[in-house]
């Protein structure tokens, strides 16, 4: 497997310009039909400044 693939560890944050992500858990909503799904401490890159989190950062794809 190709375990070289970037994360976004320590990246500047896409939402606000003094944040950067680091490895933490967010909660997650995931809505399907008239279902409302929540999903606590899903893994992910959250900002610390303004939460933003990115997940599943090991498929994050350059964008
Ligand atoms: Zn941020």
């Amino acid at each position: 497997m190709n375990d070289s693939e970037p994360t976004p560890e320590g990246t500047q944050c896409m939402y606000c310009p003094t944040g950067t992500y680091r490895e933490d858990t967010t909660t997650m909503t995931l809505e399907r039909d008239e279902t409302t799904l929540v999903v606590k401490h899903v893994p992910a890159y959250v900002c610390l400044h303004c939460r933003d989190a990115i997940l599943g950062g090991r498929d994050l794809k350059g964008a």
